[in-house]
């Protein structure tokens, strides 16, 4: 079968494959034909070797699929389910994070796409219990936003207690900004500032405002903590998503905060350390929250909104085709004229 790989670490290394097809080997495992496959950040992020991998690996996390075989000890699939898949295996089962719900978490779990063979492929094999069904009607193509949805689900609703009348701040216009503003919105949120750069207008903008956002400010034309403050007559936001990771914005988020406020995390910054105004955080009593992955609680949170905000979300999709076409929808990415691409799979 095809796969997009990762063969070798430094920048670059990937090219589409032939390997053999995965096979269950674990009675609890099932095989699954992808049918669409996401590209999310990481995997551009593997490309430019800016993010951790273990080579050689078939890229990908976001997918959703025909189950095709099950083992013999699965007990809620069949064979034709159509399913979407929390990209993980190997979690031990008895951990403190297993025990409580919390696989993502697992020391020992690997995830698909940078530490174990991933989605951006014909096949995929994983253990039964990290499947959702698909709801009856939802297409395979915006399926396979599942992952970022249920992303966005697990900070800005779980995390996050956006509240009716909140003012939110999300830093950063990518796919996982955008839906942070559309959850955000979805939440309740009087007013969403979303922030970007000027290379953001060429189309995330408007993806954007589609899904929700109030108001759009590209930092490099524009003072971000002069508008928050004349929006909230200098009281200041009530929260702040951080999804860009760029320290600059990183720096800014406590000024825009009013007391007590909550800020978000998500963005994951290049280098290790990023200066933060930690006193002034302390001094304003702020709740800050992280997160990595997703909870097994978003998945169906994530489903039920793609179903019911169909259209609205199919905008985040501006590019769809085949895994020939990688290398020219991952520039486009990183030039920022795509939002969300995405692999469709016969
Ligand atoms: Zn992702
Ligand atoms: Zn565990």
């Amino acid at each position: 079968m095809k796969a997009l790989m990762k063969m070798d670490y430094g920048p670059g290394h990937v090219e589409v494959r032939e390997i053999e097809k995965p096979a269950v080997t674990q009675q609890d495992w099932v095989l699954i034909k992808v049918r669409a496959a996401g590209i999310c950040g990481t995997d551009v992020h593997v490309w430019q070797d800016k993010f951790m991998f273990w080579p050689p690996v078939t890229l990908g996390h976001e997918f959703s699929g025909e189950v095709v075989e099950v083992g013999d000890k699965c007990k809620k699939f069949k064979p034709g389910d159509r399913v979407v898949a929390e990209p993980q295996i190997n979690a031990c089962g008895i951990c403190e994070f297993c025990r409580s719900g919390r696989t993502h978490l697992c020391m020992e779990k690997w995830t698909l796409g940078w530490r174990t063979n991933g989605s951006m492929c014909e096949y995929v094999t994983l253990p039964e219990m990290f499947l959702h069904k698909m709801p009856e009607g939802l297409s395979f193509e915006l399926a396979a936003l599942c992952e970022p949805v249920a992303v966005a689900v697990y900070d800005v609703a779980e995390h996050g207690k956006i509240n009716i009348n909140d003012f939110v701040v999300v830093q950063g216009s990518g796919p996982i900004g955008i839906l942070a503003a559309y959850m955000a919105k979805r939440l309740g949120a009087r007013s969403v500032l979303l922030t970007g750069i000027s290379a953001s207008e060429y189309c995330r903008f408007d993806v954007a405002k589609k899904l929700g956002a109030d108001y759009i400010v590209n930092v490099q034309k524009e003072n971000l903590l002069d508008k928050v403050m004349e929006l909230t007559e200098g009281r200041g936001a009530d929260c702040v998503i951080e999804t860009s990771g760029a320290p600059s914005s990183i720096a800014l988020c406590t000024d825009m905060l009013k007391k007590n406020g909550r800020l978000i995390g998500m963005g994951i910054p290049a280098d290790k350390m990023v200066q933060f105004p930690w006193k002034d955080a302390v001094l304003k009593s702020l709740e800050i929250y992280f997160s990595m992955s997703t909870s097994y609680t978003a998945w169906d949170k994530a489903l039920c909104l793609l179903q019911a905000d169909s259209d609205k979300l199919q905008n985040l999709i501006t590019w769809t085709g085949v895994l020939d076409d990688w290398e020219r929808v991952f520039n486009s990415l990183v030039a920022e004229k795509d939002v969300k691409a995405v692999f469709m799979f016969e």
